[in-house]
């Protein structure tokens, strides 16, 4: 027997998300936060975890941490919680939850690509809609074409990834206002741009929002949060899987959640290293540099596959994004150093 002849052809005819190999690399491909934790935090959250018990199923929905989150990410009163291993997963309950026969999914594009995937595993008919060529949002054309397609989903990453672009926050509301289906406002990268809908949430009936804890330093724990009307989070809640937040990230996100003060001081030095590095590389020849809200930069190079392999020459990981962007690498900010290694390393690369 063959998958070949079993496996959906939509999903033989995908590619898996790529996540290349990055050991001993200078690693500025995923828009992680390069500090980690200072070394006295470590140990304190060795002794939580080391408490925890592993033997028990996790709570499947913590109240607890949902509470937390509520009191330190500013959740509007009478908004829900719902829980995600990563943002990740909740892009996947929602588009299970809407995928009904026909069903559409619409999106500026370029964006990130898990809401595409995430169209093709349930089957959703996925509607991209052109950025202008400066990646700015044509809200018009976007409106124009959401009456066409109806959409039942419509997501907009808020800044967006991989262009770093914060769409002006009127071209959204007119979206959600136009818009028939559900909006989904995705804000993974908030702490960078510091701008959210959370605040107006109540205004619409047809918005929520995802946002994750992976930007602000906790990539590796998984976990991810969605807030929305009550009436929402309890359909979706249904396709959650029942024990998907473990139970070593609720505890440690508990515990940072109490420390929020360390990850959100590192995002500020993100903020000003990414006008730093900014600076630097709109100082290389050749090279332009497309402004961005969030912990990356989107630039574009003479020849993208040269540039891209000869920093990956020099152990310098980021992530070519040609020849979908024409030419176009996208950098995650890092420490001082590693940009410094980054710029040293570009102008090697460059032709
Ligand atoms: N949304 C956007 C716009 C992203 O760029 C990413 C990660 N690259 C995610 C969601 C997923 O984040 P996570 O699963 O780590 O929460």
């Amino acid at each position: 027997m063959k998958p070949q002849d079993l496996v959906r052809p939509e999903i033989l005819a995908l590619e898996a998300y790529p996540v290349p190999s990055s050991d001993g690399m200078v690693k500025l491909d995923a828009m992680e936060n390069p500090y980690t934790l200072p070394e006295d935090l470590r140990r304190e959250l060795a002794a939580v975890l080391a408490r925890v018990d592993v033997n028990r199923y996790p709570t499947p929905s913590p109240q607890k941490l949902r509470d937390a989150i509520a009191r330190r990410m500013g959740v509007p009163r009478g908004m829900e919680v719902l829980l995600g291993n990563g943002s990740d997963e909740l892009i996947q309950i929602l588009i299970t939850a809407l995928a009904r026969p026909g069903a559409a999914l619409m999106y500026p594009s370029p964006t990130f690509v898990m809401y595409s995937m995430g169209a093709t595993f349930s089957g959703m008919k996925a509607v991209a809609v052109p950025l202008r060529e400066d990646f700015s949002l044509d809200a018009e054309a976007f409106i124009a074409r959401m009456k066409a397609e109806n959409p039942a989903l419509v997501f907009i990453a808020y800044p967006n990834n991989p262009t770093g672009v914060l769409y002006p926050e009127e071209d959204v509301v007119s979206i959600i206002r136009a818009c028939k289906g559900l909006v989904v406002l995705d804000e993974a990268y908030h702490v960078f741009a510091r701008k959210s809908f959370l605040p107006r949430l109540a205004e619409f009936d047809n918005l929520v929002v995802i946002r994750t804890v992976s930007k602000l330093g906790l990539a590796g724990i998984r976990l991810g949060y969605l807030i929305g009307r009550p009436e929402w989070v309890a359909q979706l809640d249904k396709v959650r899987p029942p024990y998907n937040v473990s139970v070593l990230t609720q505890a440690a996100a508990l515990f940072m959640l109490e420390r929020l003060d360390v990850l959100e001081e590192q995002a500020a030095r993100i903020r000003s290293e990414r006008d730093n590095l900014g600076n630097g590389l709109k100082g290389l020849a050749g090279v332009a540099v497309f402004p961005s809200e969030a912990n990356f930069l989107l630039i574009r190079v003479p020849d993208a596959e040269r540039t891209y392999a000869a920093l990956k020459q020099q152990n310098v990981l980021v992530r070519n994004l040609s020849p979908g962007l024409k030419n176009c690498l996208r950098v995650t900010v890092g420490t001082p150093d590693e940009n410094r290694i980054l710029l040293t390393a570009l102008r090697e690369a460059l032709p």
